[in-house]
């Protein structure tokens, strides 16, 4: 192995200045050109660090003491913050935190893509920027003979037991509480990670945002939960207007949350929730979108994007759902949904149903696979929407796209690089990018989504 050229040794303390942050929320200092990655450190500040780690480029260390503060500093609120790492930037003001998001945007736009002369607009923040999420789901133990319910203590399956999380909504804290409870006091023991023994794994709690509608999720071992009816019973009495109770049961020894059998034990298989008017039936496993106030910023903005008139046909790749898909039928002539999961297609369908929307049509399989086919077909899209995994597009489907030559592309993306890197092929290809629209869809978190429009010249 090549031997390692650092300008400091593993357990050294140095002090260092930092100028940036890294796209996991780490400070980074250089010394002699070397970049080290510090966890809890902002640009602007001093601080004296312990190296921890080496590598050929760049290494890791740790903050010891902070000697100049960032005027962009903040106490986080959340007691548990540093155990957690669920949220990577509650230490940062969220002005801060939508500054370092626009420059993670604006750099790869730059550099990436190579279109330093394309708009990236400022990012389209929240105006409270907690209590947004419409889903948690958190690991059930034993701890010190109690039952407990939380998170698992970072980079270990130990968990901590929460009361509150300060990114979601508040009724589901109070579900998980009062799911815990009821489980404790009816002597349900609660899953035993190294023994593979106990019945209750996980809890998973989801709340629609118009309608206020709840339901809990308890995701077992066994099928046997026993007092089931006295659970049920009990959950009812202590989340009045709860909708929906369900069980999940997962017998194997995964780190996967949900098995594959799930019965309803109380109230409806699914709540509702609507997005920009349309109405969604979301089950127990469902993929939703989870910041329901920004996923309607983000939709608006690629719909704004696709410029439809009702005249268009428009295909929707990674569909999911259909959110999107749905949203942009009300002003296309016809939509095309394609999405790798099933039961997100049949999802997608009855959501159609349920909004009286005829003139969107959706097929399971891989986008790069089914598109091709479609255009074989004779299908010619005026509007492709894609909004593909942290991944990017398949090269095939980008190459498809450039074939089809629809006049509008609207790239959505929860990870700038690839957004970029797609972004250059599609220039490549006869495209031009007239503007990038960041969307902070997950405050607190390091997470960027951004909007993207090109059109063909
Ligand atoms: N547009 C949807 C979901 C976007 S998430 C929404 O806003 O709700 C990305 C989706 O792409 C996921 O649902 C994932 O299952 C799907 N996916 C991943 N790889 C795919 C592929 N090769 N072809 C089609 N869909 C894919």
């Amino acid at each position: 192995m090549a031997k390692i050229q650092a300008p400091v040794k593993k357990g050294e303390t140095v002090h260092v200045s930092v100028a940036d942050l890294t796209h996991e929320g780490k400070g980074v200092a250089k010394v002699d050109g070397y970049p080290l990655f510090i966890e809890g450190i902002l640009p602007g500040e001093t601080g004296e660090i312990e190296v921890t780690k080496l590598n050929k480029g760049y290494g890791f260390a740790r903050l010891i003491r902070l000697e100049q503060a960032s005027p962009e500093r903040v106490e986080p609120p959340c007691p548990v913050y540093d155990e957690c790492g669920g949220c990577q930037l509650q230490h940062l003001s969220y002005t801060g935190q939508m500054e370092m998001k626009y420059n993670q945007v604006r750099n790869v736009i730059d550099r990436i893509a190579k279109l330093p002369h394309v708009p990236v607009h400022p990012v389209l923040g929240m105006d409270d920027p907690w209590r947004y999420r419409n889903k948690a789901q958190v690991p059930v133990g034993l701890s010190g003979g109690r039952i407990v319910a939380g998170f698992y203590k970072k980079r270990s399956h130990e968990i901590i037991d929460m009361t509150e999380c300060l990114i979601q909504h508040e009724e589901s804290d109070a579900i998980i509480q009062k799911v815990k409870d009821v489980c404790a006091a009816h002597g349900v023991m609660p899953y035993d990670e190294q023994r593979h023994k106990g019945v209750l794994r996980h809890v998973m709690a989801r709340i629609g945002y118009q309608t206020g509608e709840k339901m809990a999720v308890l995701i077992t071992r066994t099928h046997e939960l026993p007092n089931k009816d006295a659970i049920v019973e009990g959950i009812r009495a202590a989340i009045p207007g709860i909708t929906s109770i369900v069980q999940n049961v997962n017998p194997d020894k995964t780190n996967v949350i949900f098995g594959s059998q799930t019965q309803t034990l109380y109230g409806e298989n699914v709540i509702y929730d609507t997005i920009g008017g349309i109405k969604f039936a979301i089950s127990a496993r469902s993929f939703y979108q989870v910041n329901p106030v920004q996923t309607e910023v983000l939709y608006n903005r690629a719909l704004e994007y696709a410029g439809l008139t009702g005249e268009e046909t428009v295909i929707d790749a990674y569909c999911g759902i259909g959110t999107i898909s749905l949203f942009l039928a009300q002003k296309a002539k016809q939509v095309y949904g394609v999405e790798i999961v099933p039961q997100a297609i049949e999802d997608a369908k009855q959501n159609a149903e349920l909004n009286g929307i005829t003139n969107a049509y959706f097929e399971a399989g891989k986008a790069e696979e089914v598109i091709p086919a479609w255009f074989k077909q004779g299908i010619k899209p005026d509007v492709i929407v894609v909004d593909p995994p942290r991944k990017g597009c398949d090269e095939a489907l980008l190459d498809t796209i450039l074939k089809m030559k629809p006049k509008k592309v609207v790239y959505v993306s929860c990870n700038p690089g690839t957004l970029a890197r797609d972004l250059r092929v599609l220039e490549d290809g006869g495209y031009k990018t007239r503007e990038v629209q960041p969307v902070d869809m997950f405050p607190q978190t390091v997470h960027v989504e951004a909007v993207a429009v090109l059109e063909l010249i």
